[in-house]
C-alpha cells in the first residue's frame, strides 16, 4: 500500500471539503444513514463473520450507527463563529477543521466505533484515514464504500489496510493532524506518545472495569434482570460494560441468586442464528488471555460463584468470581464473559471499591434514594454515572473516560469540535 499516495489524495480532498457549507455536508450524512439502513443485513453479516458478534447485535450496531449519523445530519451548527464582547469591532472565535485525522479502531464494534469517531470529524470539515483492527478490514472496506455510495467526494474516508507498525509513518507525515484511538491501554499509550512527539492532537477511548452498584433500597429485581446484559452483551467485549457487580451486603442474598439465574440464560451458540445472545470471542488469543486472568484471580483468593468453562478455542460458558479488595486482578480489564462480584458494607466502602481501579468509563448506581445517588454522582471517578439504568452510550450525550480509560470527548455536539482548531479573530 502506497501510504504517501493515500495521504496526498486525502489532503487534496480536504482542501475542497473544508469549503463545503456545514448544511451541505449534513445532506450527505442523510444519505449515508440511508445506505446503512438499506444494507444493514449485509453489513451485519460481515461483522458477525469477522468478529463473531451474535447477528441480532450486529444488526443493532448498524441501526445505532445510522441513528447516530441522523443525529449529526440534523445537528445545530456549533462551528459558527462565536462573537465575544470586547472594545474591538471584531472579536470572534472560529473553529477550523484540522485536516487529515487518523482513526485507529478496534474489532469489538467494527462499524460503530469507526463511524462514531469519523462522522462528527467529517462534519467539521476533516477527512479520515482508518487503520482498522486487522480482523476487520472487510468492515473497513464496506464503510469506505458506504461513504462513496452516499455521494461523498472521493478520499474523504479511506480504509488503509495496514498493520499497526505502519501507524508511526502515518503520524509522522506533516499532513496528518490528529489521531483518535479506541482499544487497549498499551496501544493507546504508544499511539498517544507518537502523536505527542509529532505535536498532534490525540483522543483515547481505552479500557474500563466499571462498577454496577446495587444498594439495598434499589429495585434489585430489575437490577438483577438487567445486570447480565450489562456484562454479556457482545460476549462481554465492551469497554463500558459493567464488569464489577458491587452489592450492598444487606441485599446480597436476594440479588445474587437472581443474578446467577439470569446470567445462566446466556450460553454460547451459533452467532448467525437470530435468537443467539452469546457467542465465541473475537480471537483465540483473547480467550487465552481471559482464561489466564481467571486463573490469576483464583490464585489470589477469588472464589468461584459460577465457573468459567472453556468449551472450544474461543468459547466459554460465562463465569462469575467473588473478589475481595487487594486482589491484583482488579487492576486489569476482563474483556469477555467473566464477571466480578464484590460485597460492600456501606456506601463509603462501596465507593472505595468502585474507585479502587485504574479505569473510569461508565459506572452505574441502583438506589431509590436521591441523596445516596447524589453521593455517588459526586464521588465516582468516571466519565459517566448512570442511575437505575445500565450504562450505554447515547449520541445526544458526551462519552469519554477518566483516569486510564482515556481522554477527549466522543458523541454529542461537543464531538464536532474535538478535531478543530480554535482561531481568534480580533481587530477593527
Ligand atoms: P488493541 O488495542 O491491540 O487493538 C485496537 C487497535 O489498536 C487495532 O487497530 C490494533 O491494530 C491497534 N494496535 C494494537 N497495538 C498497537 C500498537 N502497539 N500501536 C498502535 N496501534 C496498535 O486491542 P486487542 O485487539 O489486542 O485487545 C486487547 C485488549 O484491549 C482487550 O482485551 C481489551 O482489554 C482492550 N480493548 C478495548 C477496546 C475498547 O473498546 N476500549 C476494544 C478492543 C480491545 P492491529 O489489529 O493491527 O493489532
Amino acid at each position: 500500500m502506497d501510504l504517501s499516495k493515500s495521504i496526498d489524495s486525502a489532503y487534496k480532498s480536504f482542501t475542497e471539503w473544508k469549503k463545503v457549507p456545514f448544511a451541505d455536508r449534513q445532506k450527505l450524512l442523510v444519505k449515508l444513514a440511508d445506505v446503512l439502513e438499506k444494507n444493514k443485513e449485509k453489513y451485519a453479516e460481515i461483522i458477525t463473520l469477522e468478529m463473531h458478534k451474535p447477528i441480532s447485535q450486529s444488526i443493532a450496531e448498524i441501526e445505532k450507527s445510522a441513528g447516530m449519523i441522523q443525529f449529526y445530519a440534523k445537528a445545530e451548527n456549533v462551528l459558527q463563529p462565536e462573537k465575544i464582547k470586547t472594545e474591538f469591532d471584531i472579536s470572534d472565535v472560529h473553529h477550523d477543521a484540522l485536516g487529515i485525522i487518523l482513526g485507529v479502531m478496534p474489532w469489538n464494534f467494527p462499524f460503530w466505533q469507526v463511524l462514531r469517531f469519523a462522522v462528527p470529524a467529517i462534519l467539521a470539515g476533516n477527512v479520515i484515514l482508518l487503520k482498522h483492527a486487522s480482523i476487520c478490514f472487510g468492515s473497513g472496506d464496506e464503510i469506505e464504500n458506504a461513504f462513496e455510495k452516499a455521494g461523498f467526494p472521493k478520499f474523504i474516508f479511506q480504509n488503509l489496510r495496514i498493520g499497526h507498525s505502519e501507524i508511526k509513518s502515518v503520524l509522522e507525515n506533516p499532513l496528518v493532524r490528529g489521531v483518535s484511538l479506541t482499544g487497549s491501554e498499551k496501544a493507546g499509550s504508544e499511539v498517544a506518545a507518537l502523536a505527542g512527539k509529532n505535536i498532534k492532537k490525540s483522543i483515547l477511548e481505552l479500557g474500563g472495569s466499571d462498577a454496577f452498584i446495587v444498594l439495598e433500597d434499589s429495585d434489585f429485581e430489575k437490577a438483577a434482570t438487567e445486570a447480565p446484559w450489562a456484562k454479556l452483551q457482545n460476549t462481554g467485549q465492551i469497554c463500558n460494560a459493567a464488569k464489577r457487580f458491587i452489592v450492598h451486603e444487606r441485599v446480597e442474598k436476594e440479588f445474587v441468586p437472581r443474578f446467577i439465574q439470569e446470567y445462566n440464560a446466556y450460553q454460547p451458540a451459533d452467532p448467525m442464528k437470530s435468537e443467539t445472545k452469546l457467542s465465541k470471542m473475537a480471537r483465540p488469543d483473547l480467550a487465552d488471555e481471559l482464561e489466564s486472568q481467571y486463573k490469576k484471580a483464583l490464585r489470589n483468593g477469588a472464589e468461584v460463584v459460577l465457573a468459567l468453562e472453556r468449551i472450544s478455542e474461543s468459547e466459554f460458558r460465562p463465569g462469575i468470581i467473588l473478589v475481595k479488595e487487594g486482589n491484583p486482578i482488579l487492576q486489569e480489564e476482563l474483556f469477555g464473559p467473566l464477571a466480578i462480584l464484590m460485597i460492600g458494607k456501606n456506601d463509603e466502602e462501596i465507593l472505595k471499591l468502585a474507585n479502587g481501579i485504574p479505569f473510569g468509563l461508565g459506572n452505574s448506581v441502583w438506589t431509590k434514594d436521591k441523596r445516596r445517588a447524589q453521593f455517588f454522582v459526586d464521588n465516582l471517578e468516571s466519565g459517566t454515572v448512570s442511575i437505575n439504568k445500565v450504562t450505554s452510550s447515547d449520541v445526544r450525550l458526551p462519552f469519554g473516560g477518566a483516569k486510564s480509560s482515556g481522554y477527549g470527548v466522543e458523541l454529542s455536539l461537543q464531538a464536532i469540535k474535538e478535531f478543530t482548531q480554535i482561531k481568534t479573530v480580533v481587530g477593527n
